[in-house]
């Protein structure tokens, strides 16, 4: 993890001891983005009393979330002790489920990748999924023995509970929009459960992981069997009053264009998303692209005429995203091989004119996300870490 979105500056705590939570996390987030602190530095850093403050880091010492460093040496009195995360001290499992894969990633207290694991699936129901992310959690917590599970984070991909869309068409996962799912798998899995869309989970995960880490307004585009968008504005992830904000797969891009399994005609995922360069290719929904081989040029030409249809579509996207929100960038990642992602990049130029199309601009208007495939699993188990840690952590992750 590159770094946590450092929150303007350090948060001030209070003294009342209702918000002990509040200024546990004060004091940890305070550690974390310096690296390492002595109590007087975090007296001085969170306005917090120094009795707060020591019986804070005597608990996390004693819960092994705090390693207590050498003495420092100099000065009068007794020498200052520097304080740190230890990155032992506390587990973060996340899931990405989608039509094709299940990606699970173990993390420990800093954000850094412990374990991965990937599987291959066929649109898998909650109860096809549920004994392989109960099996891997297992694993998971096996490579850890005794140690502090903060949570699971599970990224699927959306919308959630919209009639008429979440459950049709080749890109719809079914048997998921149970509201029982949540407390299900929170009893089962024994450990809290966050379940978040897979755009706003990879969106973290370019946040952390990839080249957003100083970006505070971005857009991501997540291509992957359908199409999302993470939105992450005011240094805060948006994720809408339904979670559903950033679902733009069924956003009408080409008045009177292709038919759509929603209902509407000319969605933006009937042109761009896995699923409809599979159609015009000709492939089966389950196609994998992984052996897609960048030298067959018959293959290349009909790519090619894909982004005939692909391009005009995402420009029009990109047009109204930048319209509606001014990003610093749109970065653009999911589940495409590089070399065609990397061709859609370099065939939307030139973009329509909008509002983003200023001289002097510190980054360009669409970029290729750096995060990788593993971004939403990421993502996903970030957020978990993100509640341990980040007094901002409910307005980051919750703005309504
Ligand atoms: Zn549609």
């Amino acid at each position: 993890m590159k770094n946590l979105p450092n929150t303007r500056t350090v948060t001030t705590g209070t003294n009342a001891e209702h918000a002990r939570l509040h200024n546990r996390r004060v004091i940890l987030e305070a550690i974390r983005q310096s690296g390492r602190l002595t109590r007087a530095d975090l007296t001085r850093l969170t306005s917090l009393t120094a009795q707060t403050i020591s019986n804070i880091v005597t608990e996390l010492q004693e819960e092994g979330v705090l390693l207590a460093h050498a003495a420092e040496k100099g000065g009068r009195g007794q020498p200052p002790v520097p304080l740190s995360l230890n990155p032992e001290g506390g587990y973060s499992i996340g899931f990405h489920i989608e039509q094709h894969c299940i990606i699970g990633v173990l993390l420990n207290l800093l954000g850094e990748t412990v374990a991965q694991v990937t599987l291959t699936v066929s649109y898998p129901t909650f109860e096809q999924a549920l004994p392989l992310i109960l099996e891997h959690v297992k694993g998971f917590r096996q490579q850890r023995p005794g140690g502090r599970f903060l949570g699971v984070g599970i990224a699927l991909p959306g919308p959630f509970s919209v009639e008429g869309m979440t459950a049709v068409g080749p890109t719809a996962m079914s048997g998921w929009d149970d509201p029982a799912i949540p407390l299900r798998l929170q009893q089962e899995i024994a450990l809290p459960v966050l379940i978040e869309n897979d755009a706003t989970a990879a969106t973290m995960g370019e946040r952390l992981y990839g080249i957003a880490s100083d970006l505070n307004n971005f857009v991501h585009l997540f291509i992957g069997s359908g199409l999302g968008a993470g939105l992450y504005l005011g240094n805060r992830l948006y994720s809408g009053h339904w979670h559903n904000a950033g679902e733009i797969g069924h956003m009408t891009v080409i008045p009177g264009g292709k038919a759509c399994f929603c209902g509407n005609q000319g969605c933006l995922e009937r042109y761009i998303s896995i699923a409809a360069l599979l159609e015009h290719l000709g492939y089966p929904a389950d196609h994998d692209l992984g052996t897609w081989d960048a030298n067959d040029q018959v293959l290349n030409a009909r790519v090619e005429g894909w982004l005939d249809e692909a391009v005009p579509a995402l420009r029009q996207a990109i047009n109204i995203l930048e319209s509606v929100l001014d990003p610093q960038t749109i970065l653009i990642s999911g589940f495409l091989p590089d070399a065609i992602l990397a061709r859609l990049i370099t065939r939307l130029e030139p973009l329509s004119r909008s509002i983003s199309s200023r001289s002097g601009r510190q980054y360009p208007r669409i970029q290729m996300g750096a995060a990788g495939q593993d971004a939403v699993a990421l993502g996903a188990a970030a957020l978990m870490i993100l509640a341990e840690i980040s007094p901002d952590y409910e307005a980051l992750l919750k703005p309504e």
